[in-house]
């Protein structure tokens, strides 16, 4: 008998109504960049332009700094925190309304699967919305003193592996507070932002307390080095991470960065297999390893590891790659030639440096940008697919024989965002938290998010915490 085959699942574009050009959301308004320079934004995983996007430069930054300030002193600091709060939850109401949207809107734009787009991004991203406009009216009892005061105009970048969710998680914590934004999305993931921004007009969002200006990196060092922005929220790469800290230190502006990871996920010999394979599975080929947190370090204990190993290619092989527009697509299209470039070079380090390259058969398409779900075995500490980050599906897998070494493993890396801990015993899963240095630790699961619950790193991995209380502290002055 044959094998039994997936009919196509394809989630339809129709719902979308995209613009051949874009403009820039300032004041309330889409308006033309001052220097009428574009770019294109493609869809990763057919190579086709979805629209023209403009190329924000300083006359338009300035424009848009300027109208956050004016917004900020002549209506949003003078709401009440309940209007704040309303506002906000009207947001998170339209998001849900507008979510199929959204969803296809993101997976065209990005390459991720519309299951994860679906299931994940946008449900989270007005997850983050619902929970900020809870704390609006109760900032007075959040710890920051009795009267916590926003920072003011905040400047925020985000990057392309979650567009909306990262806009989201950016935008909530700085209006609940009572700051105004300039946010810059990503440049190869720009679609979202600029959707977003329909939302605030449609949620009527008085004009300038949410601006969005599209562009690349130039955009946003003239952002972060702009004299009237009084907070800056950046997450990204570690190198551009430490480049805006260069460029603020000195200055009165305060900042927070969200960076980049090299999580271990420590696998016990009395992890239950079956659970562990799953959650390996999940903490590095979801959103195809374009995940900061993800778990791209796998530490196995050596007594365990054959049999891990054997069950992991073996759930590998189940995964279907391909069109991410597709309902039963696992791992979608790699963001850009340029991240791709990036895997191929560092994946192509652990071979010259002596690991072992294993992916299961696949068919790749042929147009667009595409990765097989990969793992490494034999890495060693001293290799760089141990030490930096892939930001792809790739897996490097190391073995340990004690507790203690694994910890030691573990934390013997520049960063410091994610961990997870795979055992039967509570009482091993805490030892292990309590010695890992990281800021985000996951017990027997893998790449869960909550936005009560906060999320940041250790060491390389970034400064200050987002979501929770702890990610509002952020946004306001003095806030700890
Ligand atoms: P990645 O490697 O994930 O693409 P980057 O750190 O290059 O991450 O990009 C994250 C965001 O930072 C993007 O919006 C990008 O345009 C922006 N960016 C890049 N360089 C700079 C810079 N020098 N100053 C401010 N923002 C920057």
């Amino acid at each position: 008998m044959s094998n039994f085959e997936y009919a196509l699942a394809p989630e339809s574009t129709a719902i979308l109504n995209i613009a051949p050009q874009y403009g820039l959301f300032i004041g309330g308004k889409f308006v033309d960049s001052k220097s009428q320079q574009f770019f294109s934004t493609i869809n990763p995983a057919t190579e086709k332009v979805i629209s023209q996007i403009s190329l924000a430069t300083e006359a338009d930054v300035d424009f848009a700094v300027a109208s956050a300030r004016t917004a900020y002193n002549k209506v949003w600091s003078k709401l009440s925190a309940a209007e704040r709060g309303k506002y906000l939850f009207r947001i998170a109401r339209i998001l849900q309304e507008r979510a199929r949207e959204f969803a296809v809107l993101e997976t065209l734009d990005n390459g991720k699967p519309i299951r994860e787009s679906r299931d994940v991004d946008v449900p989270l991203s007005a997850a983050h919305f619902f929970y900020h406009a809870g704390w609006a009216d109760k900032l007075s009892h959040a710890g920051f003193g009795s009267d916590p005061k926003p920072h003011g105009v905040v400047a925020q970048i985000i990057p392309w592996n979650f567009p909306l969710l990262m806009l989201a998680w950016k935008v909530a914590p700085a209006l609940a507070t009572g700051n105004t934004v300039v946010l810059k999305p990503a440049e190869t993931t720009p679609m979202t932002a600029l959707l977003f921004a329909e939302v605030c007009q449609q949620a009527g969002l008085p004009d300038g307390v949410v601006n969005i200006v599209t562009g690349d990196g130039s955009t946003g060092a003239l952002l972060v080095n702009h004299p009237d922005v009084d907070k800056i929220a950046f997450t990204g790469s570690t190198s551009v991470g430490k480049a805006i800290a260069r460029a603020v230190s000195g200055t009165k502006k305060s900042l927070t960065l969200e960076l980049g990871g090299k999580a271990a996920n420590i696998v016990f010999d009395d992890a239950p297999i079956d659970e562990t394979v799953e959650g390996i599975v999940n903490g590095i080929f979801f959103n195809q390893g374009h995940v900061c947190c993800a778990g791209s370090r796998l530490l196995v204990q050596e007594n365990v590891s054959d049999q891990i190993l054997e069950k992991l290619k073996h759930r590998m092989s189940q995964i279907r790659v391909g069109d991410p527009m597709d309902k039963n697509t696992d791992l979608g299209a790699i963001n850009s030639s340029e991240q791709l470039a990036r895997i191929n070079e560092l994946a192509n380090s652990g071979d010259a440096e002596g690991a072992e390259r294993w992916s299961p058969a696949c068919e790749l398409p042929t147009t667009g940008f595409w990765y097989p779900p990969t793992i490494f075995t034999g890495v060693t500490q001293a290799h760089r697919i141990a030490r930096e980050e892939i930001f792809g599906p790739v897996l490097s897998v190391l073995t340990f024989r004690t507790p203690q070494e694994a910890i030691e493993k573990a934390n013997n890396t520049p960063y410091g965002l994610s961990a997870g801990v795979w055992s039967d015993k509570g009482s091993r899963i805490l030892w292990a938290s309590q010695r890992l240095r990281a800021g985000v630790i996951w017990a027997n699961t893998f790449n869960k998010f909550d936005p009560a619950s906060p999320f940041g790193g250790y060491k390389e991995s970034g400064w200050g915490r987002e979501g929770g209380r702890h990610g509002l502290a952020a946004y306001v002055k003095g806030g700890k």
